[in-house]
């Protein structure tokens, strides 16, 4: 049976997650595919930061360290972040990019594992993540072992693998991986398993489980804004011996003391360096409060009732599906290889459907079922169509390059 509409609008009533739309701010006449990269604002949000603004620092100045909880927000906003992906409380913190974050979570892991020299990193893994790892590598004289996607995991793994970093949704394609068989097979090896969840949590149910550190972003499907801090989790049995080579004074066990020599503070805190972005921690975790209300299997659903559409109704275009098409192994996103395809998405931009591009040849459409119809998905299918069908994507503008693609 073809696909019409009236049919999605249908699907639309009967979602049980319809109500979300309403809580975020979207623009008319868009529809917004680019919720995996940066998620759209809550309405929420406005408020939550002109009330920080103006009564927290306005007013109370520096006082809001102790009344307004903004010494422990990292923590505070980490266990709110801990229920999303399965962690206990007191495993999560909040604060710097999922770069700085990475670099963290990897040093310390490598700390664990004393004798083991190598690092396994995903050949076609999102370059930032390789970048932490190479730098971490060359200051401690580490060697690094690329782990191609085609590969199998258990042949590179061996005596002399202290950690191994993996993406549990591949970014390009939007693979899922399979994160509990992987992390048994790294433990099997005697390695630390260390997982990216970018592109999982908020995305699907995401469960720690045995994994032994996390790290994540909050601006893609979390919708925390623009440079929201990202957040690490460290699993409960490493979080006594867990030494992150990065250190500063808020994770000093003391930092009122001011001593003149660091000593890790007890638990998940020991992985705080600087003072925190307070605002950009109040703008999560409004969105964060949001999350609360919002069942994750519903969304995990909903995201594969949206993908599976989008393939059927793009299927007659011809173009190449770069995401599984099976949707148990995929997250959120689909992809497409196409050698036009920066024109077509700067195509697909310019009509109003937003979703990136990615070197060399990918385009990405996010899915992110709070905000985003069955309509909205029938609607962009028809897009792409006229675009590709009548070649609009050729026009001589959308062959520019813009910075951020
Ligand atoms: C988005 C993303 C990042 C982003 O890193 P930042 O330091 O927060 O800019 C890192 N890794 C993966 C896998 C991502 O998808």
């Amino acid at each position: 049976m073809s696909i019409t509409r009236a049919g999605c609008a249908a699907l639309d009533s009967a979602d049980p997650l319809r109500g979300f739309r309403a809580e975020f701010v979207l623009p008319e006449n868009v529809v917004y595919m680019l919720g995996n990269s940066l998620g759209a604002l809550p309405r929420r949000t406005a408020e939550a930061v002109a009330h920080t603004v103006t009564t927290e620092w306005g007013r109370d100045l520096g006082q809001s360290w102790n009344t307004a909880g903004w010494w422990n927000l990292p923590e505070v906003i980490g266990d709110r972040l801990a229920q999303l992906i399965g962690a206990a409380p007191g495993t999560v913190l909040c604060g710097e990019s999922t770069s700085v974050s990475i670099f963290k979570v990897m040093s310390a892991a490598v700390r664990l594992r004393p004798g083991r020299r190598t690092v396994v990193v995903e050949s076609e893994g999102f370059p930032t993540d390789r970048y932490a790892v190479q730098g971490l590598a060359a200051g401690f004289d580490l060697n690094v072992r690329d782990f191609g996607p085609d590969g199998s995991l258990s042949e590179n793994l061996d005596e002399d693998v202290a950690v191994v970093l993996l993406s549990q949704v591949d970014y390009r394609t939007g693979a899922l991986r399979d994160m509990a068989a992987d992390t048994a097979l790294v433990h099997a090896a005697g390695a630390l398993a260390v997982w990216d969840l970018c592109h999982s949590a908020g995305a699907l149910p995401v469960e720690v489980g045995a994994i032994d550190f996390a790290v994540g972003c909050t601006y893609k499907y979390l919708n925390g804004g623009p440079g929201a801090p990202a957040y690490l989790y460290c699993a409960p049995g490493h979080l006594s011996e867990a030494e992150p080579v990065l250190r500063g004074w808020h994770g000093h066990v003391s930092p009122f003391a001011f001593e003149p020599d660091y000593r890790p503070a007890n638990g998940i805190r020991r992985f705080a360096v600087g003072t925190p972005p307070i605002l950009s921690l109040t703008a999560l975790g409004a969105s964060l409060e949001l999350w609360q209300k919002v069942d994750i299997r519903s969304v995990r659903a909903k995201s594969v009732g949206l993908t599976e559409m989008f393939i059927e109704l793009t299927e007659h275009l011809g173009l190449e599906l770069a995401t599984p098409r099976d949707p148990a192994g995929r997250g959120s996103q689909i992809s497409f290889r196409h050698e036009n395809g920066y024109p077509i998405m700067r195509a697909m931009i310019d009509h109003g459907v937003h979703g990136d591009f990615r070197a060399p040849d990918i385009m990405r459409f996010g899915f992110t079922p709070l905000y985003l119809r069955y309509v909205d998905v029938y609607d962009a299918a028809d897009a792409l169509a006229e675009i590709i069908g009548k070649g609009i994507w050729r026009d001589e503008r959308y062959q520019r390059q813009v910075t951020v693609t």
